[in-house]
């Protein structure tokens, strides 16, 4: 079916034969292959360099991400960037990016409220990561939060349990799963908010050994 005159089931048929990371993130703008281009504002793309040797994989595009066009600019994102700078990643060694590359919410008054991807948006986007890590090949892989980490891990996996601990992955060599970051903005208290980041930084160093050694 011709791009723009109906849905695809997955964004599959959308891979240019040859391309660069700049020629996905153009082919990836026009995509239509599931519900969600109706509901965002634009496809929001994976942003780093085709060097980064990590790969940051979260779930999907939130509000900010969704009006500026680039992943893990809002709030969350710069818990993120806080957290890679504790734990001592060059920002520049990592290619951060999303499951689902459109924002998915409902209205709450004038709030946009991010509504999870179900499985049918998650299996018709996942193609665009696939062809993301396909140019990157990262050393190390990094799922943030249950949907980035069931998706890439299984549905088995719980985040609560096996984040911080190697997994195997055929994506990368090493491959782990932790929390989302916008999981830290919700925590109840500045001393759960400290834990909880202090956890994070710890998954986050794991990362950090296995690019040393890499
Ligand atoms: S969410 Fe992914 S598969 Fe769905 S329209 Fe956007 S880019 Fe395409």
């Amino acid at each position: 079916m011709p791009r723009g005159k109906g849905l695809l089931s997955t964004a599959a048929s959308l891979i240019p034969e040859h391309y660069d990371l700049e020629q996905l993130k153009e082919a990836a703008a026009g995509c239509r292959a599931c519900p969600l281009w109706e509901r965002g504002t634009q496809t929001v793309f994976g942003e780093g360099l085709p060097t980064a040797r990590l790969i940051l994989v979260g779930e999907q595009p939130g509000d900010a991400e969704d009006r500026q066009g680039r992943p893990f600019v809002g709030p969350a994102g710069r818990v993120l960037d806080r957290a890679l700078g504790m734990a001592e990643i060059e920002r520049s060694d990592a290619y951060v990016t999303n499951v689902v590359k459109h924002f998915k919410w409902e209205s709450q008054g004038k709030r946009r409220l991010h509504t999870k991807p179900n499985a049918r948006e998650i299996g018709a986007c996942l193609p665009w990561l696939d062809a993301e890590i396909d140019l990157i090949r990262p050393q190390v892989l990094v799922a943030l939060g249950s949907t980035a980490a069931q998706t890439l891990f299984g549905p088995k996996l719980l985040v609560t349990r096996d984040r911080g601990h190697p997994l195997a992955s055929s994506r990368a060599p090493v491959a782990l799963a932790t929390i989302h970051p916008s999981a830290i903005l919700r925590v109840e208290t500045d001393e759960q908010r400290r834990q909880a980041m202090e956890l994070f930084v710890a998954d986050l160093r794991v990362a950090a050994a296995a690019l040393r050694k890499a």
